[in-house]
């Protein structure tokens, strides 16, 4: 906005000097131009010049007062005065802006710290819950391991309440609480004590959290002896300490311990898990899982190879165990195969959702040819549990497909990719006497590795050796075979799905710009 500018007021030091001007004209039209504001018109410079000249009493002064008490002057005056009015309403809008433009940024300022208030206190909030957690977690490992060593489920469940609670479970609560822990995972039987002191036990847990040496980290308790009951959790044999080494970004430390008997690497007490797991469900920006489409892809393929090498039973039934997104599953969807997946961690997975089994305890015995289970060994506390119950739920004949890095003692040490340790969550790793203990102890008979002893996919299977030897081997001629390769690869293509036939030759057509230019113009 700008401010009109105003012509300067004739001061009474100006005046003087208007007086002094030696020649009379000129002192006319100088007095008119700073009064008036405009040029003298002819009569009336020749009207003053004669009475200048020839009257005795009218002096200039008088000349200049009879301007300046004019009528014409008054109206420069009030013309002069509402300039002075627009100025100041001009300024006031000036001023106005500028305030409103201070209120402005004052609140954003102040929504600013509102809003680092905000974070500040929901920080100082995540905090105490996860001390809080940390502290229950402590509390079980120290005064409860005891009862997750129990393994009946309906057992475990009764004696936790009886101890906790000093009351056996309702019959609701004991039935919540089997179904669940009837996947095996280790985790599960921490979260329901978490759950059943949390609930019932808040007040009385503050004071033990209280006396604890609480705020000393956990795993400061725990190592690095092998607490009680460590033993190998796949063969029960021995553990021996191999590294401490810190996970989560270093957030905690993770005793890793080596079964003198099946040379299985393992973290007896993963107590960070949940935090560990947390973000599972959403997407983020650094996912360390970064071979995910590889080795789906690289999958599908050799269960294409697998199955017709009849491996598998004709028209198999395909179960992806931890499917995550359902990558393999829409894969094999696609191609025309029976697959389905579950997932305890995922709510609805991106592929294949209307294949989604969303309980898996639902699911009955004798239910699948073929389960996969990809880069999830790695991931088990209780791996026997969770393998007898995918037994339970394959086919008498039926095949356990599992993919993970395999752990060579000679070659891997504490510099070991595959520990993932800013991830946190690997805690088993298997040698290869391990995948075969295991197997052996979930009532499988053979252990294949295809397509190479490097791992990829290992197969848990109800063949004898030379039976699945020689299958494997009839796989493994496939995957060398174009022809094979061109079939597998050919079931998504729009080419081959839907018999689209091919152009004889390719076809371009010109653009015409110009005339397409001028439609739009018209
Ligand atoms: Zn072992």
């Amino acid at each position: 906005m700008d401010i009109p500018s105003l012509e300067p007021i004739p001061l009474q030091s100006r005046l003087e000097a208007l007086i002094r001007i030696p020649v009379l004209r000129d002192f006319i039209e100088e007095c008119y131009r700073q009064i008036l504001l405009r040029e003298v018109d002819a009569p009336s410079l020749r009207r003053f010049s004669r009475r200048l000249r020839f009257l005795p009493f009218f002096s200039r002064r008088r000349f200049i007062r009879t301007l300046m008490g004019s009528d014409e002057h008054l109206q420069v005056l009030q013309h002069r005065l509402t300039k002075l009015e627009h100025i100041r309403q001009t300024v006031e809008h000036q001023q106005q802006a500028l305030a409103f433009q201070y209120q402005q940024l004052a609140r954003a300022e102040g929504a600013f710290e509102l809003q680092r208030q905000v974070q500040e206190k929901q920080k100082i909030e995540n905090q105490a819950e996860r001390r809080h957690s940390q502290a229950i977690e402590s509390l079980v490992l120290s005064k409860y391991e005891h009862l997750l060593q129990i393994d009946p489920p309906a057992t475990f469940v009764s004696e936790a309440y009886q101890e906790l609670l000093g009351r056996p479970p309702a019959k609701s609560e004991l039935e919540s609480g089997r179904t669940r822990l009837e996947v095996g995972v280790d985790r599960l039987k921490r979260d329901l004590l978490r759950k059943v002191l949390e609930k019932c036990h808040a007040n009385s847990l503050d004071a033990t959290v209280a006396h604890s040496s609480f705020p000393q980290p956990i795993h400061d308790m725990f190592r690095p002896r092998p607490s009680k009951g460590s033993a190998c959790r796949v063969c029960e044999g021995s553990l021996t300490f191999k590294w401490s080494l810190g996970v989560l970004s270093d957030k905690y430390m993770a005793d890793y311990y080596e079964c003198l008997q099946c040379r299985a690497l393992q973290i007896p007490h993963p107590y960070w898990l949940d935090e560990a797991y947390e973000s599972e469900n959403a997407a983020c920006l650094c996912n360390p899982d970064t071979s995910r489409f590889m080795r789906n892809f690289s999958t599908y393929r050799y269960l294409a190879a697998l199955a017709k090498a009849q491996v598998f039973p004709e028209q198999p039934q395909f179960l992806d165990f931890a499917g995550g997104y359902g990558l393999l599953t829409q894969m094999l969807h696609s191609a025309g195969h029976k697959a389905w997946l579950t997932d305890l961690y995922v709510s609805t997975p991106y592929f294949a959702s209307d294949r989604y089994i969303r309980d898996f305890q639902a699911i009955p015995e004798n239910s699948f040819d073929v389960i996969t289970a990809l880069e999830v060994f790695e991931h088990l506390t209780e791996p026997i549990q969770v393998v007898e119950r995918l037994r339970r739920i394959l086919k008498p004949e039926g095949t356990l497909v599992i993919s993970t890095s395999i752990y060579r003692p000679s070659e891997h040490d504490s510099n070991w990719v595959y520990l993932a340790r800013p991830w946190g969550q690997h805690v088993t790793f298997w040698s290869q006497e391990a995948l075969e203990a295991c197997a052996a102890k979930t009532g499988f008979r053979s252990v294949g590795y295809f397509p190479s002893d490097e791992g990829v996919l290992i197969l848990f299977s109800m063949d004898s050796v030379q039976h699945l030897k020689d299958k494997l081997a009839h796989g493994l001629r496939l995957l060398q075979d174009i022809h094979h390769f061109r079939e597998v690869i050919c079931v998504w293509d729009f080419l081959t799905r839907r018999c689209i036939t091919l152009l004889e030759e390719p076809e371009v057509r010109e653009v015409d710009i110009k005339t397409a230019a001028h439609e739009i113009a018209a």
